[in-house]
């Protein structure tokens, strides 16, 4: 029998929240408790489902592990997705028939927030992840068709410059993908695939007892019915690899920090000949010597004496480009003050920021004889005392 697909039975979609996950068990649990519905085995038998589904999904941790087991396509048989309207349909979920001794109706509905004691499923789930030959034989294998790679997420260090003006940037990932050697089997050449003889063949095995009972993946054969005699050199008999990518990754012009971007088809490599997966790139963005960056606006600083200051000046400022603008200081210029040069800044999406100068007026801390005379004249016309 087929695993049951958790976020089939708890009516959510796999990209749900941990908060949606709650709000629907809470919702699923409190419709079928068996204290609401006392004559009604069905109710108890969903309530059961519904329980073991929110142990795995509710906590983080496992929820992680069990998506990455589904999408190895572990469990087999997933419809795909939610099928809608969640676990309000009994008897569609193909647990344990009911008359096993009622026994969920041993948790009091005091007892939903506290769930601790089903217990179990993330040992099982370590164990699969183990890397042990045995039990890590490809969970991905089975007999089927073409699958798509997996996405690989991975942060990106840019240069300032970079960043700003796009680029082509050569990358190596981590890539984990079908072994060649066995194709994903997880047997040796030559080896033979033989039943499991942890489970039957039948894939999955029985855990608890009484109404509690709950089919679960084989931890040794991971939900495929069949261990190779002798697993595969290359991969140990997990059925994978891990293999270096070399991709060489186009920067758009105008990332900024935490900017991400999907590459299609630059993921991992389908099993069987399947499409690749995409890549999915989030930009740090290392800070400039010179410039700083708000949005699209470029903000140089520009030090400037306090004559400059005082009296006007010009400044030759450097664009991103490495051509030079001549920007006007203004006289009576304070430190602090922004002189906007537009449409110098970074351009994305055919919008371009502005290069802002941004002004510091440096005091001098040793003056020439001459110079303090100067600048002892300048105080008294401005009526300084002292
Ligand atoms: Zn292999
Ligand atoms: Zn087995």
């Amino acid at each position: 029998m087929a695993q049951q697909d958790y976020y089939a039975v708890l009516g959510v979609p796999a990209s749900a929240t941990q908060d949606e996950i709650k709000k629907a068990y809470r919702k699923l649990a409190a419709k079928h408790h068996p204290d609401k519905n006392p004559n009604d085995p069905k109710a108890a038998e969903t309530f059961k489902g519904i329980s073991e589904a929110y142990q795995t999904l509710g906590d983080a941790e496992k929820r992680k592990q069990y998506d990455d087991m589904r999408r190895l396509g572990a469990f087999g048989g997933f419809g795909g997705g939610a099928r809608g309207g969640g676990g309000a349909r009994p008897g569609t979920y193909g647990y344990p028939p009911p008359g096993a001794g009622g026994a969920a109706g041993g948790i009091r509905f005091e007892d939903l927030g506290d769930l601790g004691g089903f217990g179990g499923l993330g040992d099982i789930f370590s164990s699969m992840f183990g890397g042990n030959a045995r039990t890590g034989a490809g969970a991905q294998a089975r007999n089927r068709g073409p699958q798509r790679g997996e996405d690989i997420e991975t942060a990106l260090e840019i240069p300032f410059r970079t960043a700003a003006l796009g680029d082509k940037v050569p990358v190596e990932l981590d890539v984990t993908e079908e072994c060649g050697t066995c194709h994903g089997t997880g047997a040796a050449p030559g080896a033979k695939l033989v039943t499991c003889s942890e489970c039957g063949g039948r894939g999955t095995i029985s855990f608890g007892q009484g109404g509690f009972a709950v089919q679960r993946p084989c931890p040794v054969c991971l939900g495929r019915g069949q261990v190779p005699t002798e697993p595969c050199p290359t991969c140990n008999g997990t059925g994978q690899v891990r293999s270096r990518k070399k991709v060489l990754i186009t920067v758009p012009a105008g990332v900024d920090e935490g900017t991400k971007i999907r590459l299609k088809g630059q993921g991992a490599r389908g099993p069987k000949g399947g499409p690749p997966g995409d890549l999915l790139i989030t930009f740090h963005v290392k800070p400039d010597r010179f410039y700083k960056r708000e949005g699209l606006d470029l903000i140089a600083p520009v030090k400037i004496t306090i004559a400059d200051a005082t009296l006007g000046s010009k400044v030759r400022v450097k664009t991103l480009d490495g051509r030079t603008v001549t920007v006007k200081i203004p006289q009576g210029t304070s430190s602090g003050k922004r002189l906007r040069v537009p449409g110098l800044g970074i351009e994305r999406d055919a919008r371009r920021g502005d290069l802002i100068v941004e002004v510091e007026v440096v005091v001098p801390d040793k003056l020439t004889p001459e110079q303090e005379e100067a600048m002892r004249k300048f105080a008294e016309a401005m009526g300084h005392k002292g």
